[in-house]
């Protein structure tokens, strides 16, 4: 009998590899930045990390190559308690890494080379099956190869598991997938995505994503909170106020709250109240995953 999780993630593991630059190179051009910075990151290793620095159980299935980047992120990862029994090393692959350029505004440019990421099978999810089985809640991303997740989904599905979809990066949802997100978590790029029209109001785009085809959805608004929509029930949830230094991570912080409050029974509406305070004490630091809070760092109510 496989432990049981509070969230078990599926997704990525990445290394962010950062640096600073008056402006960006034009094609063929070469222009000198800043020193680089290696930061542990990727959608799934992020929220792994944010939901056990919150105290919970956190779990995660995923691959890394058997390099430098691999091992740094192993420690990380380990260093924060999150349970690595299935996080399995593809030889002879690269980690996957995110270059990202960051200009004189603060604005990011990124590429994704998505490395061992890419080669997260059904074959994975079959070995983390136990695993997956014995989890309260199994939260994914799109960072991995679609027929991992919609494994693993099926798989949690059918154990009783509850099954969050954050779509992001954006890409088209199976149907099958998409039926079985309790909720499915976006933010309004997503949303817009999802919906392909213009961004409306908040409640009326959560009511609407949650008309098409999961049991629920949350749409995130950055400084502006977050609507819930399930059921016949759309509740706007504000976000405490946060002087915001950097919003990397503070979509992996809010949905990994959000899963670690529906692992404890919340409700709904009482988990992202909960994840709104996480989202936003993750604005107040630079940073994705030095970024995220223990209980005593969340911003009152
Ligand atoms: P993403 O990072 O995926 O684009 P958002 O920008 O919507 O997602 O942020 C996710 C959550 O983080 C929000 O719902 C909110 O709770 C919190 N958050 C983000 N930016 C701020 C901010 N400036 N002030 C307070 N909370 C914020």
């Amino acid at each position: 009998m496989d432990e049981r999780w509070d969230v078990v993630v599926v997704g990525s593991v990445n290394a962010d590899l950062v640096v600073g630059v008056d402006r960006r190179p034009a094609p063929g051009e070469t222009v000198l930045g800043s020193d680089l910075a290696v930061h542990p990151g990727g959608k799934g290793a992020n929220q792994a990390v944010a939901a056990a620095r919150l105290g919970g159980r956190a779990a995660l299935v995923g691959r890394v190559g058997d390099d430098g980047h691999g091992a740094l992120l192993r420690e990380a990862l380990a260093a924060d308690g999150v349970g690595l029994d299935h996080l399995a090393t593809t030889p002879g692959v690269p980690t996957g890494v995110a270059l990202i350029t960051v200009g004189p505004d603060g604005d990011n440019s990124i590429i994704v080379s998505p490395g061992a990421n890419a080669r997260l099978g059904p074959d994975d999810v079959a070995a983390a099956r136990g695993l997956i089985a014995a989890a309260s809640v199994v939260s994914f991303q799109l960072e991995v190869p679609p027929p991992a997740v919609a494994a693993a989904a099926r798989v949690a599905a059918g154990a009783g598991g509850r099954v969050v979809l954050n779509l992001s990066p954006p890409a088209p949802v199976p149907a099958e997938l998409l039926a079985r997100c309790d909720p499915l978590v976006v933010n309004e790029h997503e949303a817009a995505f999802l919906l392909g029209g213009e961004r409306g109001d908040p409640r009326d785009t959560a009511a609407a994503l949650a008309r098409s085809g999961p049991r629920s959805a949350v749409v995130t608004l950055g400084a502006d909170g977050a609507v819930v929509a399930g059921g016949d029930r759309v509740t706007a949830i504000p976000a405490p106020r946060a002087d915001a230094v950097d919003t990397t991570g503070a979509g992996d912080a809010f949905t990994a709250a959000l899963c670690l409050r529906l692992a404890r029974g919340d409700t709904l509406e009482d988990a992202a109240r909960y994840a709104v305070r996480a989202g936003a004490a993750a604005v107040r630091r630079r940073g994705a995953q030095s970024s995220f809070p223990t209980p005593t760092e969340l911003p009152a109510p």
